[in-house]
């Protein structure tokens, strides 16, 4: 029995395998590097504490997929402030949850699998000038690094 579980918990981590890319047009899932904002990487300092996502660079406008198999959660956003970014969904799957911001979904609800269209990217630089415009994309326990999955 021990063995049985052991080997279903192997299979369900190499199944789940690495995350999809989540911008079109960044298939690597590149990470931002620093700009005048700081950096994109988990963890780095902000004025009120540190960045708990990861940020994968994306242009305005991109088709954002789901990096994994799983279903929509909800709406969730960023700044809860209305702001032209202040958009995303949590996403549950794969043992994973995670929620992804700065787009805007095609729906909030259902299931999705891996390289499915989720939406698109906003206007990133509307809110922060000349930033390198990208997707955020942070666990729903943001203790836990994203990063090793992209
Ligand atoms: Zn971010």
């Amino acid at each position: 029995m021990f063995k049985e579980l052991i080997f279903l918990f192997l299979f369900s981590h190499v199944a789940a395998g690495r995350w999809g890319k989540l911008c079109r047009g960044n298939p690597t899932n590149r990470v931002r590097g620093t700009d005048s904002y700081g950096s994109g990487a988990y963890g780095a300092p902000r004025d009120n504490g540190r960045h708990l996502g990861v940020d994968v660079i994306c242009k305005e406008g991109s088709v954002i997929y789901a990096p994994f198999n799983g279903k929509l959660i909800r709406r969730a956003n960023p700044y809860n402030n209305g702001n032209e970014i202040d958009n995303g969904v949590m996403l549950r799957g794969s043992g994973l949850c995670v929620k992804i911001f700065n787009f805007r979904p095609d729906r909030y609800s259902g299931q999705i699998s891996k390289g499915q269209r989720l939406g698109t990217l906003l206007n990133v630089q509307a809110v922060f000038p000349e930033i390198t415009s990208h997707v955020h994309i942070e666990m729903c326990d943001t203790s836990i690094n994203p990063t090793p999955n992209l």
